[in-house]
């Protein structure tokens, strides 16, 4: 089987480079190696992630994360631009690591790219198709994690002239809907916020979204609609938070044409792996059984994808047994093969999938 491309739906890029100062042009072994001389902060878990890494296992486009933390759910002392307490608070940040990703894209563009436009799109493939260079650039299409940063929705025009391209609502809860351990449904001001997304193109992130925010979205928003990262819910043992899907949610997703970039982080597997076995006891065979799950609720390989969320607050530690960076992520596609699936489905599943959707939402 040739090496499929991978695009991997969720990275916390810009918080880790803006945060740790981690410099992913770096092996990951460096970034490692740093990461333990930097002691004393905040604790980091084992990075996964390297420039040398992506080009081994394929992964040539992600998308990038506007992500900081509502106070309340972070440490006290955390530093200005890792959480926030107001709306205005949380815009600075993400208007930082929106600008970040374009100062990375201008300053070290033989390592990131920006993917805004269906012609960079189509450039970008081709650069991975072709054998130009050795190590390949990174595209990244970014996405806020949390909309908390659009104080006001005469602000979304200018979010997606600077390159913003999918908005999830919620991390924690917050005025828009419920989040994560935060229930609720979609609010008023949600319901503004989902209109004015739609009237610019706006895709839209369920991920983190409280279930019964997220089936009026599924009802309403008449855009395109992903869950970044995000598993089903059904199959992870003692699984009792409202973070992942229901096969309520997973069936209108479908239904509505979107997508599921299926997590391999070991708690949305199997949420009591820390005490039953450990990293070792999980494998990435889970994320294929996730992976077909979804694929036998669809009646199709279309509505499913990859999104890792690595680095984003969990390191080597919290990933399936096989993975020891980002380098082994293909070593999920045998377990595919074995649970039937062909070349082309699992091409479409590394990508093809996520590409239809995003090419058709992005301006020309
Ligand atoms: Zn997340």
């Amino acid at each position: 089987m040739p090496m499929p491309f991978i695009l991997d739906a969720h990275q916390d890029l810009a918080y880790n480079m803006t945060v740790y100062g981690r410099d992913y042009r770096l092996p990951n072994a460096q970034t490692r190696l740093r990461d333990l001389q930097a002691a004393g902060g905040t604790e980091r878990r084992g990075s996964l992630l390297g420039l040398p890494e992506y080009n081994a296992a394929n992964v040539g486009l992600v998308f990038g994360t506007l992500f900081a933390a509502p106070k309340r759910r972070s440490s006290p002392d955390s530093a200005p631009d890792e959480a926030y307490d107001t709306p205005s608070e949380a815009r600075r940040i993400y208007w930082k690591q929106l600008d970040f990703y374009h100062h990375l894209a201008e300053t070290q563009s033989d390592s990131y790219r920006l993917v805004l436009t269906q012609t960079e799109l189509k450039n970008h493939l081709s650069l991975w198709q072709s054998h130009a260079q050795s190590l390949k650039p990174i595209g990244i299409i970014p996405l806020m994690e949390g909309a908390e940063g659009i104080v006001d929705l005469d602000e979304l025009p200018r979010w997606w002239e600077r390159g913003l391209r999918i908005i999830g609502l919620a991390w924690a809860g917050n005025r828009f809907c419920g989040g994560t351990r935060e229930p609720g449904g979609l609010t008023s001001d949600g319901k503004d916020l989902i209109r004015a997304m739609a009237e610019i193109g706006f895709v839209l992130d369920l991920s983190h979204m409280d279930e019964p925010a997220a089936l009026t979205c599924l009802d309403i928003y008449p855009g395109k609609i992903i869950a970044s990262h995000a598993n089903a819910a059904k199959l992870v043992r003692g699984y009792n938070t409202n973070r992942l899907l229901s096969d309520e949610v997973i069936a209108k997703l479908i239904a509505r044409g979107g997508c599921i970039g299926v997590a391999p982080i070991n708690s949305f597997l199997d949420a009591k792996w820390r005490e039953e076995g450990g990293k070792e006891a999980v494998s990435l065979r889970m994320v294929a059984e996730q992976i077909d799950y979804i694929c036998q609720i669809a009646g199709d390989v279309r509505h499913v994808g990859l999104g890792t969320d690595f680095d984003g607050g969990l390191g080597v530690e919290d990933v399936p047994a096989e993975i020891d960076t980002i380098a082994d992520l293909p070593k999920l596609f045998p377990f595919l093969e074995e649970l039937g699936y062909d070349s082309t489905e699992i091409e479409s599943i590394a990508s093809g999938n996520f590409l239809d959707l995003i090419q058709s939402a992005l301006p020309a």
